[in-house]
């Protein structure tokens, strides 16, 4: 069976971009008779709040985005976060921003910084010599991931070359969102991950987690951006396309009607409810050019 899920974070109210991967998500586990699983990222506690994880809730059943169970916030889950991270080949990292900025080297295509690996071969001595509380990276093999997206078509990335060893647990004691959604995902038993493509890069990190803890790789769906007619990406501080204020302008089946269209699932974009579209739902009909919002004024 197909268990899909949506996993938002409670860092604000949500937004059209949010909305518009819920909707997919929704879309293509109902379309194939299968499992939504809600889990509410609260991951990092200084950004998460109860009014928004309220919220979420509520503004999901209020367009009709079902899902058949919750799965246990974040912040609840740390020590099976760090069983995992007991698995992995991690090392403590005491690099501060203004040193790792020094010595990484920008990533050739996207301006992403790849870490240099200053603290990769420290000595006992040099660490306990260190006063910093470290951060803790995993050390990555010289080796290509590849995966096939869904909507984006085949990736690869190298992930000593292209990304570098990455941090699984923050100098703050959290457990990076990397490493946490690989244990949610597969604890939850989810088949397929859809969200947006600003993620497609932490894919191939993920992959190689789920591979190193002996777990089940998920299908992936990464779904295009929402811009502004300028080309510009939509903020999440822009308010007019907060649910706070889509939803005193408009209701669900406009809102609704509105996304699909966009997505290229109608014709035009006369209202419509979620259930309505399920019969129609394809991955063939989603593009990967960003979405430009015009019809949303
Ligand atoms: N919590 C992330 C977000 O709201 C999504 C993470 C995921 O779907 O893997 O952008």
């Amino acid at each position: 069976m197909t268990v899909g899920r949506f996993a938002p974070s409670p860092s604000g109210r949500m937004h059209l971009g949010n909305l518009f991967t819920a909707l997919l998500a929704w879309l293509s586990v109902r379309s194939q008779n299968g499992k939504l699983l809600l889990r509410i990222e609260d991951l990092d506690p200084d950004r998460s709040k109860q009014e928004f994880i309220d919220a979420l809730r509520d503004d999901l059943m209020w367009l009709g985005l079902t899902w058949d169970e919750e799965m246990p916030l974040q912040s609840t889950r740390s020590e099976r976060y760090a069983e995992a991270f007991a698995r992995l080949p991690t090392y403590p990292c005491y690099c501060t921003r203004n040193e790792l900025h020094d010595a990484s080297a920008p990533h050739a295509s996207d301006g992403r910084t790849i870490y240099a690996g200053t603290c990769r071969d420290l000595t006992d001595e040099e660490r306990k010599a260190k006063t910093r509380t470290p951060a803790w990276r995993v050390r990555v093999p010289d080796q290509e991931i590849m995966f096939t997206d869904g909507v984006f078509g085949e990736q690869r990335e190298n992930l000593a070359k292209e990304c570098g060893d990455f941090i699984v647990r923050r100098s703050d004691g959290v457990y990076a969102y990397q490493l946490a959604v690989v244990c949610d995902d597969a604890d939850g038993g989810v088949t397929e991950v859809v969200r947006g493509c600003d993620l497609l890069d932490s894919t191939p990190r993920q992959i190689w987690l789920y591979r190193t803890l002996g777990l089940p790789v998920p299908k992936f769906y990464h779904v295009p951006l929402l811009i502004a007619p300028d080309g510009k990406r939509l903020s999440k501080r822009e308010k007019s396309l907060d649910l706070a204020h889509l939803r005193r302008k408009y209701r669900p089946e406009e809102l609704v009607g509105r996304l699909a269209y966009l997505a290229r699932l109608t014709e035009d974009a006369s209202p419509v409810s979620a259930a309505e579209l399920v019969d129609g739902f394809s991955w063939e009909r989603i593009g990967r050019t960003p979405v430009v919002i015009r019809v949303i004024e």
